[in-house]
């Protein structure tokens, strides 16, 4: 097979972009009111211009999983997403856990921000990402308001340890978690009898290149099965304003390595086929 062929035949991939911006992290809800958060200076749709061109120079589509408050605000950013080709999907309205929210508060949300995302794009909405991946043993109520909201599927568990969130023991791929409700769980790499992450995020940063690169090679080639990869906006931003008196833990972890992301996000898009997360999981998309 020369190189061209095994380009061809490798596992097409997903790559997703969890829309929203520096001050609305999770890490940061301590230090920035979220009724601040409409005087923060506003990085986002700069940002989604930087990710629309990274992706139409590699001749990528993705899935931008967006907040329904940055949709209202900056309808524009949406409407460029759809435009280029890209899916739309839910990442809820207003970013808060799953696990921190009541069921009704919870479904209030995700059903708001699917509307709010389906006016503005003219588009069905069929996927949603939870904040944080804050689903798992404590709330698996949270599955059925995202099949009862209309959702397709969902892909807000990280099979894990971490110190916010993780469910370790969950299944490692896409599987049926309601029916007519598909799970993507974000990717793992299985080393020495333990999942290890594989996704994106933080670790994409914090480690070099190439760990990232080997862990989706294996999981393409030893477990056949497609990688789940996600990064935000706000990581392709090193001049991003600095949010003062977070934990040292939580600056490392936000700051590390950001002047590095966007060529390091060209590697991974050249080095690997990538697609919508619809495409890759739901039959082409329909
Ligand atoms: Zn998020």
């Amino acid at each position: 097979m020369n190189e061209l062929d095994a380009i061809d035949a490798a596992i097409v991939n997903a790559l997703s972009i969890d829309v929203e911006d520096y001050f609305q992290v999770s890490a940061f809800a301590n230090h920035i009111p979220r009724d601040s958060w409409d005087t923060q200076p506003c990085r986002v749709e700069a940002n989604i211009d930087r990710i629309l061109t990274l992706l139409r120079d590699a001749n990528v589509r993705a899935t931008f999983f967006t907040l329904g408050w940055i949709a209202e605000r900056y309808p524009g950013v949406v409407r460029a997403i759809v435009d280029a080709g890209h899916e739309l999907a839910s990442h809820g309205y207003e970013h808060r856990r799953a696990s921190e929210q009541l069921h009704g508060n919870f479904i209030a949300d995700i059903r708001l921000a699917k509307a709010v995302l389906e006016d503005i794009s003219g588009q069905a909405v069929k996927g949603y990402r939870a904040p944080s991946f804050s689903i798992g043993p404590a709330n698996p109520w949270a599955f059925d308001c995202i099949c009862a909201a209309g959702y397709r599927y969902s892909s807000s568990i990280y099979p894990i340890r971490h110190d916010h969130y993780g469910v370790p023991d969950a299944p490692r791929f896409a599987f049926e978690v309601r029916k007519g409700l598909l799970e993507v769980p974000v990717t793992t790499v299985r080393v020495m009898r333990a999942n290890w992450p594989a996704g994106g995020g933080g670790y994409f940063r914090l480690l070099p290149y190439g760990v990232s690169s080997w862990s989706i090679r294996r999981v393409n080639e030893v477990d056949r099965q497609p990688a789940m990869f996600y990064f935000h906006p706000w990581e392709l931003d090193p001049d991003q304003p600095r949010v003062p008196g977070v934990s040292a833990k939580s600056r490392l972890r936000h700051y590390l390595n950001l002047k590095h992301t966007e060529a390091r996000l060209r590697r991974l898009l050249a080095d690997f086929r990538w697609d919508r997360v619809d495409r890759v999981y739901m039959n082409g998309g329909h």
